[in-house]
C-alpha cells in the first residue's frame, strides 16, 4: 500500500497539536492532524470545561506572549462564531516577601488590596494571615472543551485533515519524514510532536530523552453551602494561592459555572504517573490537602469534594515549556512539557510550532524553551 503525502504531520490533537495544525493550515500548508484516541476523548491535558488565562506571570519570557494570546483566542471565537472567553478576574494571594509575588505585582502595576478592601468585596472568603493580595482585573477563564473544539474545526475549514483513532507507532526521520499508524503509512517534509504525557515514548523512539515527568492531577470541585456565594455570574473570581499552606505548590481556584453550585479548586501538582496508568493506584493525598485549604479559607463550601476528575501534567525541572527541532533531525519540531500551564498560550505556541515547522524565524525569543538546557540529561542518537 502507497504512502499519504503531506506538506507537514501533527502527532497529537491536544490544544497544542490542534494549534500548530490550525496555523499550518491557515498559512495553506496541506496538514494532516494524528490523533490516538477517537476525539473528544479525556486521556490527556487539554479536556474539560475549564482553564485559566492570566497576566499574572513572572518571568518576561512568558508576559511577553500574553497579549497575542488574548487577541488569538479572541480571532477563534470570531472565526468560530462562539464564545471562549470570559473575564474574571484574577485574584495572586502571596506572601510579600515571596520573589514571585514581587514580580507579578511589578508585572500588574497593582498595589495590594487592603485586607479591609478585601473583606468587603470577597466577604466570603479568608484571605490567609500573613499574605497579601492583588487583582489581575484582565484575567478569566477559557472554555477548554469548547475551545479544543473549535480550533480543529477551524483547522478543517482551513482544508486540513483529521485522523483520529490512528496512534503513530514509528517515526523515520529523514528529508521526507515517514509515520506508521495502523491504517498505514504517511509521508510529509516536517513533523510536529505535541503528544502531551505520550511524549517520551515518541521522542525515545527517535533518540531523544527529555527530563518529563508525567504527573495524574486531581480535578476537584467543592459544593457551595448556599448556591452562587462563588457563582461566575456574581463577578467571582479565579485566584491562586501562591505556595499555599506554607507547601510548595499553589493552590488554584475558578467561580461556580461549569457544575451549578460547585466551584473548582486544584493543587497546581499531582503523583507521578504514566498516562496509560493514571486510574491505578489513584492517591488523594492531595485532595486532603485541598479539603484542609478550603475549610481554612472558604467557610461557603462544603470541605468534602462533590467531583473529582482526572488530568494529566508533563512537567519540566524547571516548569517551562520545551519548543524546538530535534537536534539532529531538524524536520522533527517538539511541544512538550507544557508544566500544567500551557492551555492559555495555545495559539501562540501553535504559532511558533508552525514557525519552526516552515524554518521561518520564530515571533518570538524560544532561548528559554530549548532543549539544550537539559543538557546533562538529553540523550540523542548522532
Ligand atoms: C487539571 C488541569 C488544569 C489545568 N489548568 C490550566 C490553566 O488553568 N491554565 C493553563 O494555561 N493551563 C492549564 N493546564 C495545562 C494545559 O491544559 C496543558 O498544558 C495543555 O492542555 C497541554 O496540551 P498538549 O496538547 O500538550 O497535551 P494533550 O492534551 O495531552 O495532547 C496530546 C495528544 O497527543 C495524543 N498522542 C499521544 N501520543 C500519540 C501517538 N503516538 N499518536 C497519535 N496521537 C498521540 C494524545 O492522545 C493527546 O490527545 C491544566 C492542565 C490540567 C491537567
Amino acid at each position: 500500500m502507497g504512502s499519504q503525502n503531506f506538506d507537514h504531520i501533527v502527532i497529537g490533537a491536544g490544544i497544542q497539536g490542534s494549534f500548530t495544525a490550525y496555523h499550518l493550515a491557515k498559512n495553506k500548508q496541506k496538514t494532516l492532524l494524528l490523533e490516538q484516541f477517537i476525539l473528544p476523548h479525556s486521556r490527556g491535558s487539554s479536556h474539560g470545561q475549564s482553564r485559566i488565562i492570566r497576566e499574572a506571570y513572572h518571568e518576561d519570557y512568558y508576559t511577553c506572549m500574553i497579549p497575542e494570546c488574548y487577541r488569538l483566542w479572541a480571532e477563534v471565537e470570531a472565526e468560530a462564531n462562539i464564545n471562549i472567553f470570559r473575564k474574571t478576574g484574577l485574584l495572586v494571594i502571596g506572601a510579600e516577601e515571596d520573589r514571585d509575588f514581587q514580580a507579578i505585582k511589578r508585572v500588574l502595576q497593582q498595589e495590594n488590596m487592603t485586607r479591609e478592601q478585601f473583606a468587603e468585596r470577597f466577604s466570603s472568603v479568608q484571605l490567609p494571615v500573613g499574605k497579601s493580595v492583588v487583582d489581575d482585573e484582565n484575567a478569566g477563564v477559557l472554555f477548554a472543551d469548547r475551545g479544543l473544539k473549535a480550533v480543529q474545526a477551524l483547522f478543517q475549514r482551513f482544508g486540513g485533515v483529521i485522523h483520529d483513532g490512528e496512534k503513530v507507532m514509528e517515526i523515520i526521520p529523514g528529508s521526507t519524514i515517514t509515520l506508521t499508524t495502523k491504517n498505514g503509512k504517511y509521508q510529509a517534509r516536517s513533523v510536529v510532536i505535541t503528544a502531551g504525557p505520550w511524549a517520551q515514548s515518541l521522542l525515545t523512539s527517535i533518540g531523544i530523552e527529555l527530563p518529563l515527568q508525567t504527573l495524574r492531577i486531581n480535578v476537584c470541585y467543592w459544593k457551595e453551602k448556599i448556591p452562587g456565594t462563588y457563582g461566575i455570574e456574581k463577578n467571582f473570581p479565579c485566584f491562586i494561592d501562591l505556595r499555599a499552606l506554607g507547601n510548595k505548590d499553589d493552590v488554584y481556584g475558578l467561580p461556580s459555572n461549569e457544575y451549578p453550585g460547585l466551584m473548582k479548586i486544584c493543587l497546581h501538582s499531582g503523583t507521578p504517573s504514566q498516562p496509560d496508568e493514571r486510574d491505578k493506584n489513584p492517591s488523594d493525598e492531595d485532595i486532603k490537602m485541598v479539603s484542609d485549604f478550603v475549610s481554612k479559607y472558604f467557610p461557603g463550601l462544603v470541605p468534602v469534594p462533590a467531583v473529582v476528575e482526572h488530568c494529566m501534567y508533563t512537567v519540566t525541572p524547571d516548569k517551562d515549556f520545551i519548543l524546538d527541532h530535534h537536534s539532529t533531525h531538524s524536520n522533527i519540531v517538539i511541544g512538550a512539557g507544557f508544566s500544567g500551564h500551557g492551555f492559555k498560550f495555545a495559539p501562540v505556541i501553535g504559532k511558533i510550532l508552525s514557525e519552526l515547522s516552515l524554518t521561518s524565524q520564530p515571533s518570538y525569543d524560544i532561548s528559554s524553551f530549548k532543549i539544550s538546557r537539559f543538557q546533562s540529561f538529553v540523550k540523542s542518537t548522532p
